[in-house]
C-alpha cells in the first residue's frame, strides 16, 4: 500500500468538525499555529445532530463563556437564531440562562464560511484512520486516502462516530449519525492503551410542517427583547451579501424576525402504542449496549418509567427559516418506523403528520476522561488531546467548551506557552472538565447549574468579567473584543465609584441599591441614563448578593489551598499503609494532580485525604 507524506508540517491537527472541532480549530489558528482541520464531510461542519437549539439551563452559561474566551458558538447562534428566550427570567440570577432556536443550515454554512476565512487554518475532507507516534509523543496522522500529515499536536473530536451504530427498530447500520459514516479510530486508541466505554443517545423524528395542524397546538413565542449570547453582538451588521447571517444589531437594537415553536402532548393512546411494541425497541430488546443520557430520556423510557403520567409535553421546533422541517422535541425514540408512524399520528395536531426522517438511537465509543489532564491532553500520549462527546459528554455546548480549551492548549504547548486552565470558581467549562477528569462519568455528562458549587459567581451575565482578561493575555481575544472589554470594565468601575459617592433617599446609592426592595429601574432617568440596563443589572446583582459572594470567596480560598498541595505523578499508593484498598485502587486509576482533585474522586473519604496529607507532608 503506498502512502503520500504531505509536504507541509502542521503545528496542530484537529480531527472532526463538530462543535468541539470548530472551536478547537479556531482557537489554535487564532493563537497563530498552522492548523489543519481534517473532517469526514465538509458539508456537515458544525452540524446540529439533534435539536436545533443552542443554550438553555447551564448550557447558555457555557455558550457565553465560550464567547468571552473568544470562541465562535455565541456569535454564530446570534447570527442564525430564529427565536430567543431567557429561561428562568423570573428566578434567581444564577439560573437565568439564554437559549436560542437556530436555523440549522444557516448555522452550519455560516460556521463553514467563517472557518474558510480563518487565517492559519486549512480544512481538508478526509477520515483519519491512524495516529502516528514516536514513543509517547504524537507525530502525525494518516487518512483513508493514504496521506500522512506530520504534526506536533492532535486534537481528536470524533463525537458520536467512534464505532458509531444507528438503530431504528431491529435495523441497525454503521454511522455516527443517520446517513453519515462511522469512524474506526477506536482501534487506534485501544492500541495506544486507552480505555474506552460505550454510550448511546437518541433523537426524535422530523416532521413536515405542512402536514401538521398547528391550530391544535399552543404557540410558544420568543422574548420581546431577545438577549443575544455574544458580548460583541454589535459586530453583527446588516449585510445583504451575507446570506447566512439572518440577524443584525443596529443602534444597540438586536434585529431578529422570530418564529414560534408549538406545544402539544402525548396521550394514553400514544402510550398504549408504545407499551404494546416495547419489545421492538432496541433499547428494551438489549440490542443496544451503550448507556444513555438520564436527562434526555427516550419516549420509551418516559412511558415505561413514568407510567403514572397521563401525558408528556412535546415541543414542535422549526429547524430553520427556509425549511418545512420540524424537530419534535420530547419523543426521542428508536422504535421501528411503523410504530413511530402510529404513535406520532395519535398525538393532537399530528394526526396526518408526514415523517421526513425517523427517530433513531446511536451508540458509540467514548474514552474514559480520567485519562486526561485539566488541559485535556492525554496522560498517555504527549501532544494528543480529546474534546467533546469523545470525553463522555452530551451536548453541543459542552463539546464546544472542551474544543476551545483543547485547541488552545494544543497550540499553547506547541508555542511553549503557559496553558489555558479554567478553575471551578472561574467557569462552568472549568467545572465540567474538573468533574470529568476527577470523577469520570457513568452516563453521558450534561451540564447543570447544580453541578457548580460557586453558581452565584458563575452567572450568565458576568462571563466576560470572569474570563475575557484571560483570553486577552493568552491571545485568544480579537482586537475589537479587547477594546470593548476594557471599555466595559472602565464603565463598570465608573458606575461603582459613582454609586459609592452619591446619595439617594438619604443614603449612599450602593447601600440603597443593596436593599432587596430597591431596583435600579426605580431610579429617576437622570440617574440611570448614562449607563446601559446590562451594566446596571450586573452591578445591582453583585451588590444584592454581596454577602453570598463573599462566602463563596472564602470557600474558593480554602479549595485553592488544597489545590496547592500537589501529588507527585510517580506516587505508589499501594505503599501507603493506612489508605483503604478502594482508595488505593481509585487513586492509582485516576492519578489526581492535587489533594483537591483526590478529594473529588468518588469513593475517596476525608480520612483518606488526611492520610495522604500527612504522608505528603512527611515526604
Ligand atoms: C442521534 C443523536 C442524538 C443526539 N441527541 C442529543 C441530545 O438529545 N442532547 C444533547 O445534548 N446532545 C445530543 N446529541 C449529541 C450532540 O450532537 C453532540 O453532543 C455534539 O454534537 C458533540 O459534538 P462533537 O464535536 O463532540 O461531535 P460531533 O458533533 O458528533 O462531530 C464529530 C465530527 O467528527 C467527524 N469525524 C468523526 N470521526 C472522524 C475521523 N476519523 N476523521 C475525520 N473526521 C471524523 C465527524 O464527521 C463529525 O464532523 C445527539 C447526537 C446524535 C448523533
Amino acid at each position: 500500500m503506498d502512502f503520500f507524506d504531505y509536504p507541509t508540517h502542521y503545528q496542530v491537527i484537529i480531527v472532526g468538525s463538530g462543535h468541539a472541532g470548530v472551536e478547537a480549530a479556531c482557537a489554535s489558528a487564532r493563537l497563530g499555529c498552522k492548523t489543519l482541520l481534517l473532517t469526514q464531510n465538509v458539508d456537515t461542519i458544525a452540524q446540529m445532530s439533534c435539536n436545533p437549539a443552542i443554550g438553555g439551563s447551564a448550557k447558555g452559561h457555557i455558550v457565553r463563556e465560550i464567547d468571552a474566551l473568544g470562541g465562535m458558538m455565541g456569535l454564530n447562534a446570534d447570527a442564525t437564531g430564529i427565536q430567543f428566550r431567557m429561561l428562568n427570567a423570573s428566578k434567581g440570577p444564577s439560573i437565568r440562562a439564554p437559549r436560542a432556536q437556530c436555523d440549522k443550515k444557516a448555522y452550519q454554512f455560516r460556521m463553514k464560511a467563517l472557518l474558510e476565512n480563518t487565517a492559519n487554518l486549512t480544512i481538508t475532507q478526509a477520515s483519519v484512520e491512524k495516529l502516528l507516534t514516536k514513543g509517547d509523543q504524537i507525530v502525525g496522522v494518516e487518512t483513508n486516502f493514504g496521506i500522512r500529515y506530520s504534526t506536533s499536536a492532535v486534537v481528536i473530536t470524533t463525537g458520536t462516530f467512534m464505532r458509531g451504530l444507528t438503530h431504528v427498530g431491529k435495523r441497525s447500520s454503521p454511522g455516527g449519525r443517520m446517513a453519515d459514516t462511522s469512524s474506526g479510530i477506536s482501534h487506534e486508541l485501544e492500541k495506544l492503551g486507552f480505555h474506552l466505554g460505550r454510550f448511546k443517545t437518541g433523537t426524535p423524528c422530523r416532521l413536515l410542517a405542512s402536514s401538521i395542524n398547528f391550530d391544535e397546538c399552543e404557540p410558544q413565542i420568543g422574548d420581546e427583547n431577545p438577549s443575544p449570547f455574544s458580548h460583541i453582538r454589535e459586530t453583527l451588521v446588516k449585510n445583504i451579501h451575507d446570506v447566512h447571517t439572518l440577524n443584525y444589531v443596529d443602534k444597540e437594537i438586536f434585529h431578529v424576525e422570530q418564529i414560534p415553536c408549538w406545544i402539544t402532548y402525548t396521550n394514553e393512546k400514544t402510550h398504549d402504542i408504545i407499551r404494546s411494541n416495547i419489545d421492538r425497541s432496541p433499547l428494551y430488546s438489549g440490542m443496544i449496549d451503550g448507556v444513555g443520557p438520564r436527562y434526555c430520556p427516550s419516549i420509551e423510557d418516559k412511558v415505561i418509567k413514568f407510567s403514572e403520567k397521563p401525558r408528556h409535553q412535546i415541543f414542535l421546533e422549526p429547524e430553520g427559516r427556509h425549511t418545512g422541517e420540524i424537530y419534535v422535541n420530547g419523543i426521542s425514540t428508536s422504535l421501528p418506523f411503523e410504530v413511530q408512524y402510529n404513535f406520532v399520528r395519535s398525538i393532537e395536531g399530528l394526526e396526518k403528520a408526514e415523517i421526513l426522517r425517523p427517530g433513531y438511537a446511536v451508540e458509540y465509543d467514548y474514552c474514559f476522561p480520567n485519562q486526561l489532564y485539566s488541559t485535556l491532553e492525554t496522560k498517555k500520549i504527549s501532544g494528543l488531546y480529546f474534546a467533546g462527546q469523545i470525553n463522555g459528554t452530551s451536548g453541543y455546548e459542552e463539546a464546544a467548551g472542551q474544543g476551545l480549551v483543547a485547541g488552545a492548549n494544543a497550540a499553547l504547548k506547541v508555542l511553549m506557552k503557559a496553558p489555558l486552565l479554567l478553575g471551578r470558581e472561574e467557569s462552568y467549562i472549568g467545572v465540567m472538565i474538573d468533574d470529568l477528569i476527577t470523577r469520570g462519568t457513568p452516563e453521558p455528562y450534561r451540564m447543570f447549574t447544580s453541578r457548580a458549587e460557586y453558581r452565584l459567581r458563575l452567572r450568565q451575565d458576568n462571563c466576560d468579567i470572569r474570563l475575557t482578561e484571560k483570553a486577552i493575555n493568552l491571545g485568544l481575544a480579537c482586537n475589537y473584543r479587547t477594546e470593548s472589554y476594557h471599555k466595559k470594565i472602565k464603565t463598570i468601575k465608573a458606575l461603582q465609584d459613582k454609586l459609592s459617592q452619591m446619595c439617594y433617599q438619604g443614603i449612599a446609592m450602593n447601600l440603597w441599591l443593596r436593599r432587596p426592595e430597591n431596583k435600579a429601574a426605580l431610579l429617576p432617568d437622570e440617574y440611570r441614563e448614562e449607563y446601559s440596563p446590562e451594566i446596571w443589572s450586573l452591578i445591582e446583582t453583585d451588590l444584592k448578593f454581596e454577602g453570598y459572594l463573599k462566602r463563596e470567596e472564602l470557600q474558593i480560598q480554602r479549595a485553592k489551598k488544597q489545590e496547592e498541595k500537589k501529588i507527585p505523578t510517580d506516587i505508589d499508593y499501594t505503599s501507603i499503609p493506612s489508605l483503604s484498598s478502594e482508595a488505593r485502587q481509585k487513586l492509582t486509576e485516576f492519578t489526581p494532580a492535587s489533594l483537591r482533585q483526590a478529594s473529588k474522586i468518588s469513593g475517596i473519604t476525608p480520612a483518606d485525604i488526611d492520610v495522604l496529607t500527612i504522608w505528603l507532608s512527611k515526604r
